[in-house]
């Protein structure tokens, strides 16, 4: 029997801060089974096979999802390409006016879009509310904004469109990650046949209903389900003219590979090992949260999670008595309840890969700290973690854990720390936390990282620039950097 959940000591007047559940009642308005949305209409798979999509919170059956077959693929892409005859002389401003009108939807439908992303990933209500939803709305806001003023994004060249793009999606945002791909190849007047993760479809296959009531072309979009099969049919599709891929970096490179040769355009969006970088002259309570946001955030599925803290070594005793309390105050459990800060773990599988690196952690001699959680009989869920003690050399230190396991490493000066930063394969996000200003412009040219935030973490925005270095990929997305990379210049 795991002990009782007790509130931290230091956190406690009587019971006032233990709370009382707060389920999240709104319908997600899950169909029992889900076609391909192909040519602006589901249709069965020609494969003639489904599978099933459980939620992680409790294991239970949501929804049947076809599995997308190479000839079902092939039927997206011809439909894309018939599609991309119009939609790539549709006037920027008429393309405009469908990616606002998504846009809206998306806005109206927010609530029960929330519930469908919690129920199908497991993310805590409170983000997929007022994170993964508003964000994926602003993202087709924002290239709405564009759609009719490509020509000031190079001024003196015309962008013009690239044709039918292929684009592969993971399981951590997944509407997100969708909107990130589809609202820039549209603004920029490609069409699109897309595959979300096979862990999570749901959002994706809902988000067709927002495309049949926006009225847009069939044809435009094309959503096709299944797992890395279906996915590698996209890849290496003939009519692809580039290919867009968010997910591990293993995947990525056979990708790199498969791709050498054929002239399509690729962008790789990997995985990470982000440093976040505390100094001793940092508002260390503003830094403990930051550390809390950046780890624990969507449980640590995040490509840019700040996994490795390295702090300065006059502050490693304070920030980790800070941190060790701040633990004990994260409510983990069910991720529909409003209350929850760390929900399910997505998968199985990936419960799995989190244990065994947190094994790994505690053989190879770091030390553990999890504070006594209550967790649901049935489900995905995994206590946050840290390790303290950890060195350069263990795997926890090394390897992209995508959970909620904290590696804590320390550093003595901005030299070594950012030689410590940089040692890894990855090169996605870093963080800052200083007083200094010069120095953080110091350590935000030297960290080899695609993005470095300074005194805050896991900041997000559809007009700055997100992507890789090093095997984290390259080619961006968001901001006008994005825009470049679905476009050709004329
Ligand atoms: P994954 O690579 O296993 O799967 C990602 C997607 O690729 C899924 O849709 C999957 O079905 C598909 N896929 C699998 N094998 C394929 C193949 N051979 N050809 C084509 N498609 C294939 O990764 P995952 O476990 O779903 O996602 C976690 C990884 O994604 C992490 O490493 C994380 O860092 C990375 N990620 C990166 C970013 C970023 O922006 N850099 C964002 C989110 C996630």
């Amino acid at each position: 029997m795991p002990a009782k959940r007790t509130p931290a000591r230091e956190l406690l007047f009587g019971n006032l801060w233990e709370y009382d559940p707060a389920p999240e009642t709104a319908k997600a308005h899950i169909d029992e089974r889900y076609g391909l949305f192909i040519d602006g209409k589901f249709v069965a798979p020609k494969s003639k096979k489904y599978f099933d999509s459980i939620s992680p919170r409790d294991e239970q059956k949501l929804s049947e999802i076809a599995l997308a077959g190479p000839s079902d693929v092939d039927a997206a892409y011809q439909a894309a390409a018939g599609a991309f005859k119009t939609w790539s002389k549709t006037p920027g401003l008429e393309r405009a006016k469908y990616l606002f009108r998504i846009a809206r939807l998306l806005q109206d439908r927010a609530r029960e879009f929330a519930v469908a992303e919690t129920l199908d990933g497991g993310k805590p209500i409170k983000e997929s509310r007022d994170f993964d939803v508003p964000m994926a709305a602003a993202h087709f806001f924002y290239h709405a904004g564009w759609a009719d003023k490509l020509e000031y994004v190079t001024p003196g060249r015309t962008l013009a469109p690239l044709g039918v793009v292929g684009q592969v999606i993971p399981w951590n945002f997944p509407l997100l990650m969708l909107a990130w791909k589809i609202a820039p190849a549209l603004a920029t007047g490609n069409t699109v046949v897309i595959k979300p993760a096979e862990t999570t479809s749901i959002t994706a296959l809902k988000f067709a209903s927002i495309l049949q009531e926006a009225g847009l072309p069939p044809g435009v979009v094309n959503i096709v389900t299944g797992a890395g099969e279906t996915g590698s049919a996209i890849v290496n599709h003939p009519l692809a003219a580039k290919i867009s891929f968010t997910g591990s970096t293993a995947v990525g490179k056979a990708i790199q590979r498969a791709l050498a040769g054929t002239g399509k355009r690729l962008t790789l969006e990997l995985g990470g090992k982000a440093a976040n970088i505390v100094f001793e002259d940092a508002p260390l309570d503003q830094a403990v949260e930051g550390i809390i946001n950046g780890i624990f955030f969507n449980q640590g599925h995040v490509c840019c999670a700040g996994s490795r803290l390295l702090v300065q070594e006059s502050i490693a005793a304070p920030i980790l008595s800070k941190l060790k309390l701040r633990l004990k105050s994260l409510r983990t459990g069910d991720p529909l309840d409003k209350n929850t800060d760390v929900g399910a773990i997505n998968s199985k599988a990936q419960l799995t890969r989190i244990q065994d690196l947190v094994a790994a952690g505690v053989s190879e001699g770091a030390e553990i700290h999890q504070p006594v959680c209550d967790l649901p009989p049935k489900g995905f869920y995994f206590p946050p973690t840290l390790f303290s003690n950890v060195s350069q050399s263990h795997r926890i230190a090394r390897e992209e854990i995508f959970g909620p396991v904290l590696s804590i490493l320390t550093f003595r000066t901005p030299e070594e720390a950012i030689e410590k930063a940089n040692n890894t394969h990855y090169g996605l996000s870093a963080g800052v936390w200083t007083d200094k200003g010069s120095r953080i412009l110091k350590m935000s040219t030297e960290l080899k990282a695609g993005v470095v935030w300074a005194n805050t973490f896991n900041k997000f925005d559809p007009t700055s620039p997100f992507g890789g270095f090093k095997e984290s990929g390259f080619g961006r997305e968001g901001g006008k950097q994005g825009l470049l990379d679905y476009a050709q210049l004329i």
